[in-house]
């Protein structure tokens, strides 16, 4: 299929509340131009340098989302222009990224990243960690940051069962934070578990195979 029918699909079997992030890595320009095209605004891509190279080629009013692990010295390259920042994982990274979002005049919402799955090499925070950095967020520590919600990865498995249960373990917490302050974001689900992350809550997805085709990393 093409990717305008990839998109139309995935459109097609998103629920209206259901925000959708098109995940573009690897991905050049010119498709991102055409999923724009069909009426796409909110964008991911997970490095910081492939971000900056397309960033300037892209109609301006895209809503660009981080969504891979970011190193604190590289969110001054962002913090002019990223929409929201899905990948917060540590305390430092969040404490940077309120400096520069400060420096700029600007508040730039955040997810915090949650570790869920089983496998070891996944970045996020632990939920106990999650729940200590968004308790000082909520007493005002953080103030050029807007922690708008949650990000998490399920484990890269065929048990469908296991994939649900790391899901609800997120929804837990979100729900859970939730009564401290407001969120409006769950984002979990990709290409091949978003229908499961939809039904376990999530709000937001982050889909690129199945929008742009497979990734080629050998170029
Ligand atoms: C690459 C990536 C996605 C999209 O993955 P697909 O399987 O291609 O949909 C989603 N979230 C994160 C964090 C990613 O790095």
């Amino acid at each position: 299929m093409s990717i305008k029918e990839n998109y139309k699909s995935i459109k097609d079997q998103l629920p209206s509340h259901v925000q959708l992030v098109a995940v573009s890595k690897t991905h050049p320009v010119s498709a991102v131009r055409e999923v724009y095209d069909l009426g796409q605004r909110v964008f991911g891509e997970n490095k910081v340098q492939e971000l900056m190279e397309k960033y300037p080629l892209l109609p301006q009013d895209i809503q660009w989302h981080l969504i891979g692990h970011l190193q604190t010295n590289k969110v001054k390259y962002l913090a002019p222009f990223i929409d929201t920042i899905q990948s917060v994982d540590s305390e430092k990274l969040l404490a940077e990224i309120n400096k520069e979002s400060g420096k700029n005049n600007r508040v730039i919402k955040v997810l915090l990243q949650v570790k869920i799955a089983a496998e070891e090499s996944k970045f996020g925070l632990e939920i106990s960690e999650a729940k200590d950095l968004f308790q000082q967020y909520v007493e005002s520590q953080f103030p050029n940051v807007e922690i708008t919600g949650l990000m998490g990865m399920a484990t890269f498995t065929d048990d469908e069962q296991q994939i649900r249960n790391e899901f609800l373990k997120l929804k837990g917490l979100f729900d859970e934070l939730n009564q401290l302050k407001t969120l409006n974001t769950l984002s979990m689900g990709m290409s091949d578990d978003f229908p499961a992350a939809i039904e376990c809550g999530a709000n937001s997805v982050r889909v690129g195979s199945a929008i742009f085709g497979r990734r080629d990393y050998s170029k």
